[in-house]
This record gives structure tokens, sequence and C-alpha cells, in this order.
């Protein structure tokens, strides 16, 4: 949509609705798109990006589910509007993301934007996880905070997608059997979904969130009932069952 709309036309104002879309974006950013001619729209998996006539490039990401949607000037903006493209001849392109993670980023003529980011933790299958485990001889915990294995993964996921995958933090990432890549992508998703599904409690405060492993040393296992344990990789906690996360 975002070519079909925004090609050859020329952007009178860009607006953002949200906090963090604010920070992606800020005013001086905007200041350098309005009054530039689109002159394509580039598809690179979940991201998109807007080139301007003079090179800049604005770079799209719709993280899980942000998507575009069309209004005129003068109508109501649609919700979850995030991030507004209006156009001189009065079009409104609007970024839509119901949990504003989706987020645009301005990039200089001759610095484009890196596309470098592994694949999205949504978008993986055991095959992805292993091309992108090739050669990665460190600790699994370790790579899987790299953003060029798997984009967009925080200490948290990473931990109890581990948990739930049954594997020891510090076993050598290149080294995962075809069953454990499989538990991984599952216990990936898992940890995503159910971190959304707790979104809401999220503003409750640290104390209230109830992670499997995650900030609970010493507390037992909700599997086998051993105690949680914390170590440190790469300078960041590591929480882990040595009860029932196998050996590395
Ligand atoms: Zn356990």
């Amino acid at each position: 949509m975002a070519r079909r709309i925004l090609v050859g036309r020329v952007l009178a104002a860009v607006s953002t609705h949200h906090a963090s879309q604010r920070r992606s974006l800020p005013p001086r950013a905007v200041q350098r798109i309005v009054s530039r001619r689109v002159v394509r729209v580039e598809r690179h998996a979940k991201h998109q990006h807007i080139v301007l006539d003079d090179g800049g490039i604005v770079a799209v990401h719709f993280r899980m589910n942000g998507d575009w949607s069309l209004a005129n000037a003068g109508d109501p903006l649609p919700a979850y509007a995030r991030i507004v493209f209006a156009t001189t001849d009065g079009l409104r392109l609007c970024l839509v993301d119901s949990r504003a993670l989706c987020t645009a980023t301005y990039h200089a003529p001759g610095a484009p934007p890196m596309l470098a980011l592994g694949p999205e933790p949504d978008a993986l299958t055991p095959g992805l996880l292993q091309d992108a485990l090739a050669r990665r001889t460190g600790p699994i915990k370790t790579v899987l905070l790299d953003q060029r294995v798997v984009a967009g993964l925080g200490n948290i996921y990473v931990a109890e997608a581990l948990w739930r995958a049954r594997i020891h933090p510090a076993h050598r990432a290149c080294a995962l059997s075809e069953r454990q890549l499989q538990a991984l992508v599952r216990g990936i998703t898992a940890a995503i979904a159910d971190g959304f599904a707790r979104q809401g409690r999220y503003r409750a405060g640290l104390r209230d969130r109830p992670f499997k492993v995650y900030d609970r040393e010493g507390q037992p296992c909700q599997r086998c009932r051993a105690s949680v344990a914390r170590m440190t990789q790469a300078g960041r906690s590591t929480y882990w069952c040595p009860g029932c996360q196998g050996r590395r």
C-alpha cells in the first residue's frame, strides 16, 4: 500500500501519536522528511524503506502486527494510528499497530539503514535458526541476544525460551540438535506469546511478572522443583534451572 500511495507524492507532514514512535522519529528527523518527494518504496521482509528524492530513507518496521491504513485528510484517524504520513494532495497513510511496537527511523542521505538483522522471532523456523547459529561457537544464551541472529529477543525472552526448550544456557550455539532447534523455536514463540498475554500486567511492576525462570533465583523450578540458578554471561544475568535444562 505504501508504494501505491506514496511513490511520486510529496510529504506534507509526518506525525507521531505514541511516545515510543516519537523516540524513534523525533521532530528533527521529521523536519528532514517533510516536503520531500517519495521516489520508491522498498520491501525487506518486515521492513519497508521509503526512499526520498534527496536519498534520505524512512525505514518503517512493522514488528509483530503493524500495518498500513489509508485515510483522507479530515477523516478521523484509525484506532491505533502510531505514525501518519500526510501527502500534499490530501492523503494520509497511517501506520497502525495495537501494540505500538512498530517504529520508523530516518536515515540521512548516504547513511542507509543496516539490513543485518536476523529473522524476526515470529518468522523463525528450525531451519532458519540453524542457519543463523551455524559457525556460532559461543554459548547459546549470549548468541541469541545478538540481534544479527534473531531480531528483537531480549534478556528475559531468551531465558524463558531456553527454559521452555530445556536447553542449558552455556550450550554451544552451533551444536544444538535438530530436536533442540525445534524445541527452541517453540520456546521462543511461547515465551513471546506469554509476554504479550501478560502485557497489561507489566505496568504492575517487575515483582508481579510471573516468569518461569527469569528473576526467580533460589525459587523452585515450576517443572522439576530444583532451585533456579543465576549466572553471568557476557555481563548479563542468566537465570536457568540446573535440574531440567540439560547439559552444556
Ligand atoms: Zn527445572
